[in-house]
């Protein structure tokens, strides 16, 4: 297993386990700049959305970086208000403007809207089956929203991106979404920005025991759990750290202990994702 180690969706494309997330990093040189450092440190895999408002200085990111587009996978998301405004297959196009990409390898929902799902999912589905998607998923999606996509989809979402790290480890709702054939994939990883979970006595003493930082250790736990993960840093050196991953192995004792930090439903920001009024 390396950076480049892939799991495979359930339409048979390959997603890079690790990936660059970009949340929070500002339009112009700094996303422009993490995501040229990704690149050079090994990542192939870019996480942005189009409400993170960087998708164009993502694009400049790619072409400075030299990387065949072929070798990239890059996803961005569709989000709330142009569900809302019925606006998705426009917010497509633009996100695929800024980017400067012919098409991108991952597109999501970014949120459940009630009521806006089920008619947005078949703009993706169009998506899809234009090739300018190599693959189509949702995101804050739970069991019963996947439940109603489910009732009328022609095509089971690939990937299902959820907040996802050791005071959520979300054991059932990963369970549920791999029962679908729905790859999960973890935001926050690390616990999001102003997060607490790096300073976790425990997670601290199992990084000392391997020599790692509690960042790699985290980001290794989910390796073993076969779940993708887009850590965001605007730190060079931290981009790179997160991706020595490859050099170690948790053991069955410090997964478990992992595990049992969970606080579920003590979530950072929310519970039900559709219940959010943003
Ligand atoms: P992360 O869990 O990735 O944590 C980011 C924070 O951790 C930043 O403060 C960063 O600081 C710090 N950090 C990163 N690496 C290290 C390290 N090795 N040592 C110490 N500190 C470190 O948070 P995000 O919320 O950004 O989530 C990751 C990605 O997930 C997002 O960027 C986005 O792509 C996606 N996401 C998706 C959502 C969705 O609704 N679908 C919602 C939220 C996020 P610094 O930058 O200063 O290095």
């Amino acid at each position: 297993m390396d950076i480049h180690t892939t799991k495979k969706l359930n339409n048979g494309v390959g997603i890079p386990y690790l990936g660059l997330g970009v949340f929070l990093c500002n339009e112009g040189d700094e996303t422009n700049n993490v995501v040229r450092w990704a690149i050079e440190a090994g990542y192939r895999h870019i996480d942005t959305a189009s409400m993170y408002g960087n998708e164009k200085s993502v694009g400049l990111g790619i072409r400075q970086s030299g990387a065949a587009r072929k070798e990239l996978f890059v996803t961005t998301k569709l989000k709330k208000d142009d569900m809302r405004d019925g606006t998705q297959m426009q917010a497509f196009e633009k996100s695929l403007k800024l980017l400067q990409l012919d098409y991108v390898d991952l597109y999501l929902i970014h949120w459940p809207v009630a009521g806006k799902t089920r008619e947005s999912w078949k703009v993706m589905e169009k998506i899809y089956e234009s090739g300018r998607a190599r693959a189509i998923g949702v995101s804050n999606f739970i069991e019963r929203h996947l439940d109603q996509l489910l009732q009328d989809a022609k095509i089971i979402p690939a990937v299902n991106q959820i907040e996802l790290h050791p005071h959520l480890s979300q054991q059932t709702l990963a369970a549920y979404c791999e029962k679908l054939g729905v790859a999960c994939e973890a935001w926050s990883p690390l616990g999001g920005t102003g997060g607490k979970i790096l300073d976790e006595p425990v997670l601290k003493k199992i990084a000392d025991k391997y020599g790692k930082s509690v960042a790699q250790v985290i980001l290794r736990w989910d390796l073993q759990r076969g779940i993708i993960a887009v850590p965001k840093s605007t730190h060079r050196a931290r981009i790179k750290a997160n991706t020595e991953l490859y050099d170690f192995e948790l053991s069955p004792d410090d997964i478990k202990a992992i595990n049992d930090l969970d606080q579920d439903p003590q979530r950072i920001e929310w519970g039900d994702p559709s219940l959010i009024g943003f």
